[in-house]
């Protein structure tokens, strides 16, 4: 059953507002044709045109078991039939949604008590802001709410989420971020460091800066602290070394809450099942989405950890039911899709791949990039990576933005079969692909970005960029 490509692309560009989409160049046609993308097998997915492509980002980092995965698919029909929706409201539940609660308090790091469910990264932190704020005020902290988020973090692009994030082109026009929110310096040493700085160093300092920052603002008017254990789509940074133990020490000093955004790290990506593990970090609030499901179907959590938890429970007496909830909380069709992709990462033991063709995957980006001589940094680690492109490696100079390096490459890429993005915060290509790679799939995805990068290199050098 061939689609009709003309009808449905006019349909499209009628009706679809596109997120992170030029909508005028859309509109007038500059941007070209919309890409219909048809099916998915494994890594791989095809548009309308039958042209393939490697998905080195599985599809927003959360396709980690592949696409085309038929088992999912028969929980997902399965539970439809049987029961397609009800809602979790005054103790209400399904076998699928119990079931999955219970796996996910006791795959969690730490002390973790409870799950509350949405639909979306974005929700599910915006649900802990406000556990934050209801924890406090049930034990009589009442200006113990401003929430710290770092530069270049991303927690999504709700009111509140989007404020969370610290990148400025969520907030342009928008009237964001909220006063609620504060910001501290990112987790990255090859912008942020110092000349002769380590990187034990550049850690030390970030959590000097975060405890005079707390100091400055009064520790009782500072709520929380939330960061993703690697840094994600504010350019794929695993933390510099020290940096996790020295920001824990300041939060435990001023008996501030620490939520672990895992939307991108949950899972397996890192190698591990959370990058909490991986980071030796313990939070207190726990934020999951993408991989839960795979994308197969839109869930997201909030974890709650005993200390929160408890407060909330010795609260109720005085404020009666705890009022937040979403129609979709803890969808049934949601439970199942989940519980069926947990299924699949614990049989294939996903982080044990993520880890082992990771650790290729990475050295492998180091062999074929670091040397070039447009590539400032290569880093990464499990199944995400990035390579930072500049015009001047010994001065770190950042190419001009017009020239449009990252978006460049990233296309060139494209036109080779692969897809890998281009991140925002200069010229960046990331990867993140699905956690079922193998080393085969990895020299593929390597070899048409080695190839991507070198002809972008050449038309650099023809342009008479000096490198
Ligand atoms: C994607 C993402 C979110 C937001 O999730 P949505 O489902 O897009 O709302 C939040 N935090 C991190 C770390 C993410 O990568």
């Amino acid at each position: 059953m061939a689609i009709n490509i003309k009808e449905i692309s006019e349909k499209d560009k009628n009706s679809v507002l596109h997120p992170f989409t030029h909508l005028k160049d859309f509109a007038t046609g500059k941007f070209g044709e919309p890409t219909i993308i048809e099916t998915g097998k494994g890594i791989r997915i095809q548009d309308a045109n039958g042209n393939q492509f490697i998905d080195g980002f599985a599809g927003m980092y959360c396709v980690n078991v592949g696409y085309g995965r038929t088992e999912v698919a028969e929980a997902i029909s399965r539970q439809a039939y049987r029961l397609a929706y009800y809602h979790c409201y005054a103790a209400h539940t399904t076998d699928e949604l119990a079931i999955l609660s219970d796996r996910l308090v006791k795959m969690a790091p730490g002390k973790m008590n409870k799950i509350f469910y949405g639909m979306s990264g974005s929700d599910a932190n915006e649900t802990q802001a406000k556990l934050v704020w209801y924890y406090n005020n049930l034990r009589g902290k009442p200006n113990k709410k401003k929430i710290i988020a770092r530069e270049r973090g991303y927690h999504g692009c709700s009111v509140l989420s989007g404020s969370m994030t610290g990148m400025s082109f969520y907030h342009d026009c928008m009237d964001l971020p909220l006063p609620q929110i504060v910001r501290t310096g990112a987790p990255h040493y090859y912008w942020g460091c110092n000349p002769e700085e380590t990187e034990r160093e550049f850690s030390a300092r970030r959590a000097v800066e975060l405890d005079q920052l707390i100091e400055r603002l009064g520790p009782d008017n500072v709520g929380a602290f939330i960061a993703e254990p690697v840094l994600g789509t504010g350019g794929i940074t695993p933390p510099p070394v020290g940096y996790w133990e020295a920001i824990q020490a300041v939060l435990k000093k001023h008996d501030v809450l620490l939520i672990a955004d895992e939307v991108i790290t949950g899972f397996g990506r890192t190698g591990s099942m959370f990058g909490s593990e991986r980071y030796g970090i313990e939070p207190d609030l726990i934020t999951i989405a993408k991989g839960l499901t795979s994308g197969y179907f839109p869930l997201s959590a909030a974890i709650v950890g005993d200390k929160v938890y408890k407060v909330l429970e010795d609260g109720a007496d005085k404020v009666g039911a705890f009022s937040h909830g979403y129609t979709y909380s803890g969808h049934p069709i949601g439970a199942a899709t989940a519980n069926a992709v947990l299924d699949i990462v614990e049989r294939e033991n996903l982080p044990a791949n993520a880890r082992e063709v990771g650790a290729y995957f990475q050295a492998q980006l180091k062999e074929k990039f670091a040397q070039l001589p447009i590539v400032g940094e290569v880093r990464g680690v499990g199944l995400m990576g990035a390579i930072e492109f500049v015009a001047d490696r010994d001065k770190k100079r950042r190419f001009d933005a017009s020239l449009k390096v990252g978006a460049r490459i990233s296309k060139a890429a494209r036109d080779r079969g692969l897809i890998a993005r281009p991140m925002p915060h200069g010229d960046i290509l990331g990867f993140a692909p699905p956690l079922v790679t193998t080393k085969a799939e990895v020299d593929d995805i390597v070899s048409i970005a080695e190839s991507a990068v070198r002809s972008v290199m050449d038309e650099l050098v023809r342009g008479g960029e000096k490198i």
